[in-house]
């Protein structure tokens, strides 16, 4: 899709574990371009629904369309091909590899599953190799991590994995970005050089799905929001309008 036009499409997804309604019946919109904020206390099913949305769990109930077309139950690897990449609240790199190796990572994805254990005797394997690695170079250079693609992952400090983290789903070529908590952990200067990355892949077009608990950030980064509480939408609409919404401030303030 165009920027504006109907990227993603969740209605009324719900998401039982159990006798817990983890998402209940939430229906929202994504249009591509945009970030939007999805926020709520802990445990109101924010990652549930990201793992709906990319596949790792299937809903209970609902229908999730991108670009038009039904993906819930078509399973994470064919949601990732489609051009879902996500993020994990907890980071997911390899810490022994360098950063070109943990972001190839993200391209393997898209070029196929077999490419990452192929032996490479392939003339037409060693091409798409060599062709995973420029791009990996390509998304850690946008990033700004570049020259550092051939230290450590690990001894990156969290900030810059967080980055990286980025930079390895960019590699798949996503239509839309799922990030979840990309902030947490990190330093007011590590925070400030994550919002100006995510400013810069909007421009570039990039449609993003934020979920972040730091209210200044996501606040100042989001074009809407979306905000859940016990699985259910609460509220919805533009940082301004979610600041003063009532229902908002009880949910947080009042627990
Ligand atoms: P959030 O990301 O908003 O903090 P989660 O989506 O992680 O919330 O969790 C929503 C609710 O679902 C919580 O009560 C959590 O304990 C529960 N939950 C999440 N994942 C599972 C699971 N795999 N099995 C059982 N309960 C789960
Ligand atoms: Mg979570």
């Amino acid at each position: 899709p165009k920027t504006g036009e109907v990227l993603l499409e969740v209605r009324s997804a719900s998401r039982r574990f159990g006798g817990l309604l983890a998402v209940s019946e939430l229906s929202f919109t994504l249009r591509a371009g945009e970030i939007l904020g999805l926020i709520g206390p802990n445990g109101a099913g924010k990652s549930t629904m990201f793992n709906l949305i990319s596949g790792v769990l299937p809903p209970s109930g609902g229908e999730i369309l991108l670009g038009g077309q039904r993906i819930d139950h078509l399973g994470a690897r064919r949601i990732a091909r489609l051009g879902v990449a996500r993020t994990f609240q907890h980071v997911k790199l390899f810490p022994e590899m360098t950063l070109l190796e943990n972001a190839a990572m993200g391209a393997y994805l898209r070029a196929g599953a077999g490419m990452a254990a192929s032996s490479l005797h392939l003339p037409a394997e060693r091409a798409e190799e060599a062709r995973i690695l420029f791009e990996a170079q390509t998304q850690l250079d946008r990033v700004g991590l570049g020259d550092l693609a051939q230290t450590q992952a690990g001894n990156l400090p969290l900030g810059k994995q967080r980055i990286l983290e980025i930079a390895r789903a960019l590699c798949a070529d996503p239509s839309l970005l799922l990030l979840d908590e990309p902030a947490a952990g990190l330093r007011h200067l590590e925070k400030q050089e994550l919002a100006a990355l995510l400013r810069r892949l909007r421009a570039e077009g990039v449609t993003v799905l934020l979920v972040e608990h730091d209210m200044d950030l996501v606040m100042s980064l989001a074009d809407r929001l979306v905000v859940m509480n016990y699985g259910q939408k609460l509220a919805e609409g533009t940082p301004r309008e979610i600041q003063q919404n009532e229902k908002v401030l009880e949910a947080y303030l009042g627990g």
